[in-house]
Order: C-alpha cells, then sequence, then structure tokens
C-alpha cells in the first residue's frame, strides 16, 4: 500500500478564505502534502483550476448549505442548491452526480468571542446514502474550545494547540453508532480559512493554511503510486475515500510513514475499509516504526467500545466477535492516527464490499 497523506476541507477565495488557489497549493506543498481538497462554500467556482499545482493534487469540491447541516460533496461537477432544512436532497443531488459527501463538524457549538456563539451544527439524523462524516475538525474545534478573551489570547499567540484534543466526542459517538451498522468513513479537515483578525491592537491570522496543514490530515491508502494524470489520481483519491481505505493523521504528534494496519482472516490480508470474513483465525496487526518505541498506546474499539488498550509498536490482536473494529494511536498522550473501521462479518452478514 502506497500512503498518500493530504488535506480536506479548505476554503479558498472563492468563497471567505483568503488565498487564491495556487497559493494554497504552494502552502500544501511547503507542508509535504500530496493533495488539497478545495470546499468553498456553495461553489465550484475553483473546478477549472483542478490539477496539479506545485506537484500537489487540487481537488475542488463544495461545502453544501448556510446556516445549518454543512455537508462536504466532492466529486460533483455541477453546483447543487443549498437546501439547509431538509440535507436529505443535497445527500441525495451529490449521489444523483456520484459524487461522495461528507457531513461537516456536526457537533459545533461556536465560541462566544466568534460572532456571539454563531455555530453550523448538523441536527437531523434520518438521513441516509451519505458516505461518512468529518469527526475532527480542526478551526471548528479549536474555536468551540476558546471561551473568553484571555483564553482567546493563550491559545492565539501562545499555545495554539490549547484546545485541541483529539477528534470531537459526540462526532466519533455518532460515527461509531452508524458504522456499526454500515460501512461509514471518517475524515478529518482542516476548515482552513486563514481568518485575518484585526481586534484593536490585535493582528493575526487564524491560523495560516500551511500551518492548519502540519495539523489533521487525512492519510490515504492506495494500491500504486498517486498517478501524475488528474483523471487517475482525481479517481484514486476519490475512490479510498468511498471506501474508507485511509486514516486520519494528526502530523503533530508524528509523521504516519512506515504505519501499517492490517486485518486477516487466516488465510489473506485485508486493508482498513475492507470487509473481511470472520473467522476462527481472524486478527489485527499493527506495526509502526521503531522510532516510536516505548512511547505508543493503540486502543481497539469494537462497535464503539474500547476493547482494549495496547502498548508497543508491533501489536496483533486476535479478533474473537465479528463486527466493525477501528484502531486508535496515542503518541504519549497525544492523539496520533485514528483509522477508519475494518468490518469483520460472518458469512450471514456480509452484505459485500
Ligand atoms: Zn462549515
Ligand atoms: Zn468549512
Amino acid at each position: 500500500m502506497y500512503q498518500v497523506l493530504g488535506n480536506i476541507h479548505v476554503h479558498s477565495n472563492y468563497s471567505d478564505g483568503n488565498s487564491t488557489i495556487p497559493e494554497i497549493a504552494r502552502a500544501a506543498k511547503a507542508a509535504g502534502l500530496a493533495y488539497v481538497i478545495i470546499t468553498d462554500h456553495n461553489s465550484l467556482e475553483g473546478l477549472p483550476e483542478e490539477g496539479f499545482i506545485d506537484d500537489v493534487l487540487v481537488l475542488v469540491g463544495s461545502e453544501i448549505n448556510n446556516a445549518k447541516h454543512h455537508y462536504l460533496a466532492l466529486g460533483i461537477t455541477a453546483e447543487i442548491p443549498p437546501n439547509d432544512s431538509d440535507p436529505q436532497q443535497v445527500i441525495d443531488a451529490v449521489n444523483r452526480q456520484n459524487g461522495l459527501g461528507f457531513i461537516a463538524h456536526p457537533y459545533e457549538i461556536g465560541s462566544p468571542l466568534v460572532f456571539n456563539k454563531q455555530h453550523f451544527c448538523w441536527s437531523k439524523w434520518e438521513i441516509s446514502g451519505f458516505t461518512g462524516m468529518e469527526v475532527w475538525n480542526w478551526c471548528s474545534q479549536w474555536r468551540d474550545g476558546v471561551r473568553n478573551l484571555p483564553q482567546g489570547l493563550y491559545y492565539a499567540y501562545l499555545n495554539p494547540y490549547g484546545p485541541i484534543s483529539g477528534p470531537c466526542p459526540q462526532s466519533l459517538a455518532r460515527f461509531d453508532q452508524i458504522s456499526a451498522q454500515r460501512r461509514l468513513v471518517a475524515i478529518a479537515g482542516s476548515d482552513a480559512h486563514a481568518w485575518p483578525i484585526r481586534r484593536g491592537i490585535i493582528r493575526r491570522t487564524i491560523f495560516p493554511y500551511e500551518f492548519l496543514f502540519r495539523t489533521v490530515n487525512n492519510c490515504l491508502l492506495l494500491e500504486s503510486p498517486l498517478s501524475g494524470k488528474l483523471t487517475e489520481a482525481k479517481q484514486q483519491v476519490y475512490e479510498a475515500l468511498r471506501f474508507g481505505r485511509s486514516f486520519i493523521v494528526n502530523c503533530r504528534a508524528g509523521n504516519p510513514a512506515g504505519v501499517i494496519f492490517t486485518a486477516s482472516d487466516g488465510q489473506r490480508e485485508y486493508a482498513i475499509g475492507q470487509v473481511v470474513p470472520f473467522t476462527d483465525n481472524a486478527s489485527l496487526q499493527i506495526n509502526c516504526p521503531h522510532e516510536f518505541s516505548g512511547r505508543l498506546r493503540h486502543r481497539i474499539i469494537h462497535n464503539g467500545k474500547l476493547l482494549d488498550e495496547i502498548p508497543g509498536c508491533n501489536v496483533s490482536i486476535k479478533v474473537t466477535q465479528p463486527g466493525t473494529y477501528r484502531l486508535e494511536v496515542y503518541i504519549h498522550k497525544k492523539p496520533w492516527i485514528f483509522t477508519n473501521p475494518i468490518y469483520f462479518q460472518t458469512s450471514s452478514t456480509q452484505g459485500g464490499d
């Protein structure tokens, strides 16, 4: 498997972001990313700029809706009208274009410091057909964590990583609840805008693109290297995201190069996102480079419940029950990697891959 690291949920100056797409691509290159996905609000204006810019694959989707139910639509070619009150209409419209879609920052609460707690949450859950959920949104969760001005100044100037402690717990719980029933894909979003803050003598950009591109990213697992041709590369990225062949990585904690997750039914190996036949010899393996020796803890989550917590660089776990498994890796206490699920199913529960 080839790891391809990139950032999803980025706003350019086609909506309320502060930079052009080429400037954003340069920031992604500086941060060492292979791809970046632009999602401007209710706009596909950047679509003609899709392609490789400074060796970075730039793809363009859209974040649809206004007051609530923000939905990241990827792989679409025609703009979809917002429908705040009936998000199922938006989900269906994305699917009709064979696109894929992710619920964005569903449990956002807002901050008293920013537009008086204005927030954009997701309240309607009687929905179907969405590809996945953004369980970790860097900017949204940072803002949610800033409750007053002294705290805001402290976090803005002295400790920009302060309020961030991993995925949003409510989003992750909702993700676990749904993914116990069906395939669901977890992504992280930066929600990068590079907002310029001007308040009195305070002059600050919250946060520059390059800063965010070094925080929480999505590592895709491809069967072949990322193509240099736009059409092929786009398909590789979107197929990996559609089937959950990816994991979320907090690059502040460590580089994921060399980290390998595999599942086995005793006969052959499977990757993240796949359906694995549940057998007497079913297992999960985690292999991490030895440079992390003595610092790692692996949490094994089964149908949303913590099954085990294991230290070490190389871990093998016997799987004794069918169900949905995902893995979390911590370096010391820092959240590092959150994988998409692997689905162990008996022949009676297998619904195809
Ligand atoms: Zn949003
Ligand atoms: Zn956004």
